[in-house]
């Protein structure tokens, strides 16, 4: 690990701008990632920028939804009533990932942020070229039974491995960004994580400096019907092989509106548009939600020690839909 200084920032502006000029810095806030990625020399900044004190704080409802402040903590946010109660998808998705003392830590826009659990990245004894770009991809035919079947490039197979954006992505959840001038913008989450093409070192749109400042997620009633459905190696602390963010309107046994994304099978959030299209309209039944999964996992494309991933994200996300169109 590097020697590195540190600034706890009282404002946005004096935090970004140490971030946009500081060659290397990094905001911090809770730290959950970026310190053992420090420890682990994949990343080394030469100051890091705290943020905890900057007002990006709140859960609270609006005239369309929800707004959660970026520095709210998982567990906070997780265990929030109206979270509970009218998202549900998003509190299980926070409570199902990492363990009880990460999620008091790591803040909502750190987890959006976090990277990559691939082990070619998290070991600099190997090239990477999402660590060194132009290295190559140790994984495109070495240990590829965690990474992505969807999204994958010829210069990065890398899992985006986080749950809460996989819930936030189906619930059609939206960031407000704050740049160094103060300026601030709104971006779809959808589009906020990157394909890696042929540039899998940029993962997100965020330009230098800037920050997660909330998010917001609109009221509906496929929201207030999701769901989180997790699957992993093991019952806890363990990060997804396959899961399934999915929300139902279903009336009359028609499914009304649907959304669907998927996790751990995917180089970002994955969006299904192509299972909202089956399911939008048809009714809610089992081959319904089958011919949503086949068509979701169409564009699958499994490696030597990941095939297992297509039948298995399938099966998750039908059991998904079937568990929240029973609650219908
Ligand atoms: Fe690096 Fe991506 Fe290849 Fe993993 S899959 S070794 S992160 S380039």
């Amino acid at each position: 690990m590097n020697n590195f200084t540190y600034l706890q920032a009282a404002q946005a502006k004096e935090a970004t701008g140490a971030v946009r000029d500081g060659k290397g810095a990094a905001f911090i806030a809770g730290g959950t990632t970026l310190l053992d990625l420090m420890k682990l020399n994949v990343e080394s900044h030469g100051q890091v920028v705290d943020i905890n004190n900057l007002a990006f704080r709140g859960i609270e409802p609006t005239a369309d939804g929800l707004r959660i402040g970026a520095l709210e903590r998982m567990s906070d946010v997780g265990e929030h009533a109206l979270v509970v109660q009218q998202y549900p998808a998003v509190s299980q998705a926070l409570l199902l990932a990492a363990s009880p003392q990460i999620r008091n830590m790591a803040s909502i826009g750190g987890n959006l942020l976090q990277r990559t659990r691939c082990g070619y990245f998290r070991d600099v004894a190997f090239p990477c070229n999402k660590r060194e770009p132009g290295s190559g991809c140790p994984a495109l035919d070495g240990e590829n039974r965690g990474h992505a079947i969807l999204g994958g490039s010829a210069a990065c197979i890398a899992t985006y491995p986080g749950d809460l954006a996989v819930a936030l992505v189906a619930l059609d959840a939206v960031l407000t960004l704050e740049n160094p001038k103060g300026k601030q913008r709104r971006v779809p989450l959808v589009g906020f994580h990157l394909l890696p093409g042929t540039t899998p070192q940029r993962e997100t749109v965020l330009e230098p400096g800037e920050l997660i400042v909330a998010v917001t997620v609109p009221a509906a009633a496929h929201a207030r019907k999701s769901t989180y459905l997790k699957v992993r190696d093991r019952a806890s602390y363990a990060y997804a092989l396959a899961s399934a963010a999915v929300g139902l309107d279903v009336q009359g046994g028609q499914v009304r509106a649907a959304r669907v994304a998927l996790g751990g099978v995917g180089t970002k959030p994955w969006r299904s548009g192509a299972a909202e299209k089956i399911l939008t309209g048809a009714p809610a039944t089992e081959a319904t939600f089958r011919a949503a999964a086949a068509a979701a996992l169409r564009e699958a494309q499994p490696r030597e020690h990941n095939r297992f991933k297509v039948e298995l994200i399938q099966n998750t996300l039908v059991r998904a839909l079937t568990e929240v169109a029973g609650k219908a």
